[in-house]
C-alpha cells in the first residue's frame, strides 16, 4: 500500500529559495508515490489572503505552490490541508487551484487503518497564555473580515507590524512554555478516545510514548523545514520520521 506522508511548518516564503527547491522536489519524488499528503499547517511563512493567487501584485511562489499541488492532485494523490497560526487565512480559492481539501484543526482521520488525531499543535501549546489569547482575535470573523478588506499592500504592511511584535514577544519568552503542555496533548486524546496524534508547531520532531487511562498513546511531532525538513510517513511497516 503506498505509504501517506505528513509535513508541516515549512514557512515557505520567496526569502528561502533553497528550501521551496527543496519542497518542490519533495512533491516530484516522495509525495508523487503517496497515498495521500497532509499539510498540518504552516506550509507558508504567511498567508494575507487568497488573492495572491490572481492579483496582478501576487506573491508568485503562492501561485507555483497552489498549481504544484493540483499537479499532484490530479496525478490522484489526495492533498489534505490544515491550517496553521501563519497561514490561517488559506480558503476556498486556494482549495479550488490546489485541489487540497481543507481539514479542521483537530481532525480524525483514518490513516493505515487506524483512526488518528491531527493537530497544528499551537492550541496544544496552553502555556503560552498570550499567544492563546491572540489566535482568539485572528481566528474571529470581526478580526478576519477587518483584515481582508485591506488591500494587498496594506495587508503586507500590517503583518510586518504583527511579525515585528510577535518577534519581540517569543524572544523574551522561556523555551519551555513555547512548547505543547502535558495536560492538552492528555484531554486531546482522551476528547477522542484515540491513541495516536500527529502534529507539528513546535519545531520539535520526535515520536513520545505516553499513557492515557492506562492505554499506551503515542504522539508523533513533524519537523520543520527552515534548517533540514523532512515528513512522516505511515505505511505498512508503521510511522517513521524521514530527515532530509
Ligand atoms: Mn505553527
Amino acid at each position: 500500500m503506498p505509504a501517506t506522508l505528513f509535513i508541516s511548518d515549512l514557512h515557505l516564503s520567496g526569502e528561502r529559495p533553497a528550501i521551496n527547491r527543496r519542497f518542490f522536489a519533495f512533491l516530484r519524488e516522495q509525495a508523487s508515490r503517496a497515498a495521500v499528503l497532509y499539510v498540518l499547517g504552516d506550509l507558508f511563512e504567511y498567508w494575507i489572503g487568497d488573492e495572491e493567487l490572481d492579483a496582478p501584485d501576487g506573491d508568485p511562489l503562492a501561485r507555483k505552490v497552489a498549481e504544484a499541488f493540483g499537479a499532484l492532485s490530479r496525478s490522484g494523490v489526495g492533498v489534505r490541508l490544515m491550517h496553521g497560526n501563519r497561514d490561517f487565512l488559506i480558503g476556498k480559492r486556494f482549495c479550488e487551484v490546489s485541489g487540497a481539501r481543507l481539514l479542521d484543526d483537530p481532525s480524525v482521520e483514518k490513516i493505515g487503518g487506524a483512526r488518528t488525531l491531527l493537530m497544528h499543535g499551537d492550541t496544544l501549546c496552553t502555556d503560552d497564555v498570550d499567544y492563546q489569547a491572540w489566535r482568539k482575535v485572528a481566528r474571529s470573523r470581526e478580526w478576519q473580515r477587518e483584515f481582508l478588506a485591506q488591500s494587498l499592500p496594506e495587508r503586507r504592511k500590517a503583518l510586518q507590524a504583527l511579525r515585528e511584535k510577535s518577534k519581540e514577544v517569543v524572544g523574551a519568552k522561556p523555551a519551555e512554555i513555547m512548547d505543547v503542555n502535558d495536560g492538552a496533548v492528555r484531554e486531546a486524546l482522551r476528547a477522542h478516545s484515540l491513541t495516536r496524534l500527529v502534529h507539528g508547531h513546535t519545531h520539535r520532531p520526535a515520536r513520545h510514548e505516553l499513557e492515557v487511562d492506562g492505554r499506551r498513546c503515542e504522539r508523533w511531532v513533524l519537523p520543520d523545514w527552515y534548517e533540514r525538513g523532512g515528513y512522516l510517513a505511515i505505511d505498512d511497516a508503521g510511522p517513521r520520521l524521514v530527515g532530509f
